[in-house]
């Protein structure tokens, strides 16, 4: 019998508040942060790593008679999330305690929303071979992050510069048929929330946190099959591997004629396997209860309109906007707008460029050809690049206008993105104009045609494409300046000639 599939896909994602979600604490830098679109990064937020347990006061430590308070742009990035989600926005919420036992958890407790979430019944379009499909969003909530585990030489050490940190619960409903389904929601989820700037989306750091529950049934039939739950992925891949490891493990012992337990695994990322956590009889029993120390949450449509004013352009309106506005094929379209970043950069270009006669498809070109490959080699974001959108313009009306050849408008990009300055002062500092004037370039070509007396045979002799090394003994000879189509010109009418 031939088995599919059900999938459902829990994401934990880090808010990108500068405050923890109950005291005042500075959320603590991480690198990941400088991964943040200009625009969202805040004066407070810099790289330097906090040193453990420096950002912690008796709220997020757990001290008795301490008192929560609620982080309001946290609930502000959550809504704005659900809004982005389809979702319902609930008009009364409240958090819940989930109470649970583990050295990282300091209150033996975790602040969440169980009854009550603040976003719920949503749902999100992913493409996924080939097609579109809804997939369901069950609720969007609000919770605290635990302390953090650091084990070395067999001892447990524990950094509470963590603990508290808004943490955003995504939950779909088990609405993915395929490994290829999930992977679409989990990269367009990401974008979404870096899009909207509530999340840094950078999986090293941990900022995005996955868990997935997994069943399979035959195909054809609709009855669901046993669930298996999988946790601690902390990563695209290693939810990925996960699932495809589950699906396989579950099709064998359904092959061999066993039964799926209702479990909960883990992850071994070195092993590249699940393992049994727990099984359904020591099944978690969180006994969630009101929290006592806060008050429920009114939320006001006037509040939710706000915010919904406040949304930018989704990375879906933004693709459909660029391949009907700029008449970009879909992998250009997919490129630019993967980052928000880099779809405002393209942008500005393509307004500066418009005026001067240079159209979208040669803005896009070189905004995913060259700079994204001297980003990539540089480790750069485009935000953290030196080359403005209006710079790169006005070295392509260098290039169009023959002033430099396309060597030299590479050379010139790299100069822009590492250090600055104008196209038209580097070409000038740099002496980079490109040899177009004929009469200089046909002495170069003289010379050029006197000290290869072999290759200048071989052409004469009918061996044309020898006229592509003698262009480039020009190129060479003029350190990458000359025009090339009129070096090949000039070597066409001299060697023509006699
Ligand atoms: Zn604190
Ligand atoms: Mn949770």
């Amino acid at each position: 019998m031939k088995y599919e599939p059900t999938i459902g896909i829990e994401t934990h994602a880090q808010l990108l508040t500068a405050s923890k979600m109950f005291c005042k604490c500075r959320v603590p830098p991480s690198s990941g942060r400088g991964r943040v679109p200009l625009s969202h990064r805040r004066d407070s937020m810099d790289n330097t790593p906090a040193p453990p347990n420096s950002l912690v006061c008796p709220v997020c430590l757990g001290m008795p008679g301490s008192l929560p308070v609620i982080n309001r742009r946290a609930v502000e990035y959550v809504i704005m999330t659900g809004l982005a989600l389809n979702c319902q926005i609930a008009e009364f919420s409240k958090f819940d305690r989930k109470n649970y036992h583990y050295p990282d958890l300091v209150k033996g407790y975790q602040i969440s929303q169980f009854h009550l979430p603040l976003c719920h019944d949503g749902w999100i379009e992913i493409q996924a071979n080939g097609r579109a499909k809804r997939i369901g969003i069950h609720d969007v909530h609000l919770e605290e992050d635990t302390g953090k585990l650091v084990h070395v030489q067999g001892h447990s050490l524990i950094d509470f510069n963590r603990s508290g940190i808004p943490l955003m619960e995504i939950v779909t409903a088990p609405d993915f048929a395929s490994l290829e389904e999930a992977r679409a929601y989990v990269f367009e989820l990401r974008r979404m929330l870096r899009y909207l700037g509530v999340n840094s989306g950078n999986m090293e750091e941990g900022a995005m946190r996955f868990e997935a529950n997994i069943s399979l049934h035959p195909v054809g039939t609709t009855t669901l099959g046993t669930r298996v739950e999988v946790k601690n992925l902390n990563s695209f891949k290693a939810m990925l591997r996960a699932l495809e490891y589950e699906i396989q493990r579950q099709d064998q012992v359904l092959a061999d004629g066993g039964t799926i337990r209702r479990e909960t695994r883990g992850w071994d990322e070195a092993r590249g396997t699940t393992y049994v956590q727990r099984g359904k009889e020591q099944a978690d029993d969180y006994r969630y209860f009101p929290e006592p120390d806060l008050p429920p949450l009114e939320i006001k449509r006037e509040w939710v309109e706000q915010i919904r004013s406040r949304m930018p352009e989704l990375p879906h309106e933004r693709r459909s906007r660029f391949t009907s506005e700029y008449q970009l094929p879909s992998y250009d379209t997919g490129l630019l707008t993967e980052d928000r970043s880099v779809a405002d950069f393209f942008e500005q270009a393509v307004a500066a460029a418009r005026p001067k006669g240079i159209g979208p498809k040669v803005v896009a070109n070189w905004i995913t050809g060259e700079l994204f490959h001297l980003l990539h080699a540089a480790n750069l974001e485009i935000t953290a690049s030196q080359a403005s959108p209006e710079q790169l313009v006005e070295l392509l009306v260098l290039l169009k206008g023959n002033v430099i050849n396309i060597t030299t408008a590479k050379h010139v990009l790299k100069v822009m993105v590492d250090t600055g300055g104008t196209a038209k002062d580097i070409v000038t500092e740099e002496g980079l104009a490109q040899v177009a004037d004929r009469s200089e370039l046909s002495s170069i070509v003289d010379e050029v045609i006197s000290a290869n007396p072999d290759a200048v045979a071989q052409y004469k002799g009918g061996k044309e494409t020898v006229l592509r090394f003698l262009v480039g003994q020009v190129m060479k000879a003029t350190r990458g300046k000359a025009d090339p189509n009129l070096a090949a010109d000039l070597l066409k009418e001299k060697l023509c000639g006699d």
